[in-house]
């Protein structure tokens, strides 16, 4: 057997660089969970109560039996903090912050590729190391459930 493990097609690294061209934030339905750490950080940024946060940007969405939280849409589902930019940008959720570099888009080059045919930032610009984008597969932070709602509401 080996010890050695299996090297990564990554391994010097993935080019990306976002355009901001929007196309992940806008235009279709999809999900933004929150983590504990990126409510508060969000709500410091936004200088905004974290109870009144919940109930204005956020809805209860149930995914593997976790009640978890995420960020709402606009009727035209783009993401509530849209506006020609990332709102929120300096404390975007981590789900944000680490795409594309989410390990279903890293898992082979074929997934990663296929994931360029949607991003325009992918394959471009700045190089980014193998231990990042590791780090960013292997330490996704626990996603913030229902049950922490009372806790976030007595503030
Ligand atoms: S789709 Fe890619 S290039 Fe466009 S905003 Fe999103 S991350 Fe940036
Ligand atoms: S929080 Fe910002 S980066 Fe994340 S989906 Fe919304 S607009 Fe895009």
């Amino acid at each position: 057997m080996h010890s050695q493990k299996k090297a990564r097609f990554y391994v010097k690294g993935l080019q990306f660089e976002c355009t901001k061209c929007g196309k992940c934030c806008t235009g279709f339905p999809g999900f933004v969970y929150l983590s504990e750490s990126d409510i508060l950080s969000i709500t410091k940024y936004l200088k905004e109560n974290i109870g009144r946060f919940l109930i204005k940007y956020t809805k209860n969405v149930s995914l593997f039996h976790e009640n978890r939280y995420s960020l709402i849409e606009k009727p035209n589902y783009d993401c509530v903090f849209w506006d020609s930019l990332c709102t929120i940008y300096p404390a975007r959720p981590y789900q944000c912050r680490t795409y594309p570099f989410w390990k279903k888009h890293v898992v082979s080059e074929r997934e990663w590729e296929k994931a360029g045919k949607f991003c325009p930032g992918i394959n471009r610009g700045i190089v980014h190391s193998k231990d990042l984008i590791e780090n960013f597969v292997q330490n996704i932070p626990g996603y913030a459930i229902r049950k922490f709602s009372s806790d976030f509401k007595k503030d």
